[in-house]
């Protein structure tokens, strides 16, 4: 068997890629067994993942971030917590310098010490930093926290008025071109914002949504979806979905879901990510600090949702049947 190591190394954890078989089964999505001898079976941990606009595959399920970086004494847990989700193959980690005002950015840094070559990573910049020369400073000071010379996809935050977008899209470019981002995207863009994107001079090189989205919050399912997954749109971009199990917010505890969580021997948990994820080309980016919870996410991979799981949640959430604006947390 011949392998190609490149590009499983990136994301999976180092027993796979000991384990390492053709990057095809990684461009097929598969997590499986594979028999190399007779009588000798490897269980691959290959993560599925979904194709960004440029070609580049990455994880469906990553690691958010929101609330790390806060509390010194919370450190150590939180490292240990992202670098068991790095080692479970959830090597996508979704982070901004709005959290913990750059604590949550250090917090990665320490998480990927010695990984680097196996992580992508995803930051964010607020809009009020977005302008032609606070955006390159601000992008700075995201590398230096997080102690690495690029960042795989850079996001505007969420949308202001100002600056311009056509400004922050030229300087998001610029610093493409100098190899500081190696793409970049937005987030909380409802389509209005994505329409307008793409009328702009680079607006279509994109290359993510990041949007809230989970069993409780539908919206985008009624045109911001259709429109990046109807494949004559021209957007191209995947939409990450944030806050996937609810920010703790009591989803999880819903009897339905609980239910079919029970039906399915998982989590109710496992059940919200498992949901999000049936939708091609989402990437789920659930936060966990608690390392029972990481496990228990990544576990989420394996869940096959049925037409009757799928029919009672859509009865216990009912999918949108109007416009709703775009909600942001
Ligand atoms: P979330 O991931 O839906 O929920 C996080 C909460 O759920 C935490 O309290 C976590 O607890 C708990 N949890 C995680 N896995 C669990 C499990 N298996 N069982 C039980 N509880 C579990 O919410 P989120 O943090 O808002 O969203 C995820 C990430 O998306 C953020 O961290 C951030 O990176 C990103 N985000 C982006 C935006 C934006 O505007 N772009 C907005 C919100 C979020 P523990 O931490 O104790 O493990």
């Amino acid at each position: 068997m011949s392998a190609d190591y490149t590009h499983l190394h990136r994301f999976l954890g180092r027993d796979s890629v000991v384990a390492a078989t053709p990057a095809a089964l990684l461009q097929r999505n598969l997590s499986r067994q594979v028999s190399c001898f007779p009588g000798f079976q490897i269980r691959l941990k290959c993560m599925k993942t979904v194709e960004l606009p440029d070609g580049t595959r990455v994880p469906v399920l990553g690691q958010g971030t929101w609330g790390m970086g806060e509390k010194k004494n919370a450190h150590a847990e939180e490292v240990a917590a992202l670098r068991l989700g790095i080692d479970l193959g959830m090597s996508l980690i979704d982070t901004a310098e709005m959290y913990g005002e750059g604590g949550a950015e250090r917090v990665v840094a320490d998480a990927i010490e010695g990984r680097g070559d196996r992580v992508f990573i995803v930051t964010k910049v607020y809009p009020h930093h977005a302008s032609r020369t606070e955006l390159p400073k601000a992008c700075e000071r995201s590398l230096k926290r997080l102690r690495i010379e690029t960042i795989d996809l850079y996001l505007l935050h969420w949308r202001e008025r100002t600056p311009p977008l056509e400004e922050t899209v030229a300087t998001f470019e610029k610093l493409r071109s100098a190899g500081k981002i190696r793409r970049w995207g937005v987030s909380n863009f409802d389509v209005d914002d994505l329409e307008e994107l793409l009328s702009i001079k680079d607006g279509p090189n994109c290359a993510t949504d990041q949007v809230l989205y989970n069993l409780e919050n539908r919206e985008i399912e009624f045109d911001l979806l259709p429109l990046i997954t109807d494949h004559q749109s021209p957007f191209t971009c995947t939409i990450m979905a944030y806050s996937p199990v609810g920010h703790d917010r009591g989803l999880l505890e819903n009897k339905t879901l609980k239910k079919i969580a029970k039906r399915q021997d998982a989590s109710p948990a496992q059940i919200a990510l498992a949901w999000v994820m049936r939708q091609p080309g989402v990437i789920a980016i659930p936060k966990a600090s608690n390392e029972k919870h990481v496990r228990d996410n990544a576990r989420s991979i394996d869940i096959k949702l049925t037409k009757e799981d799928l029919a009672d949640l859509d009865r216990e959430f009912s999918p949108p049947k109007s416009k709703k604006s775009l909600p942001m947390l």
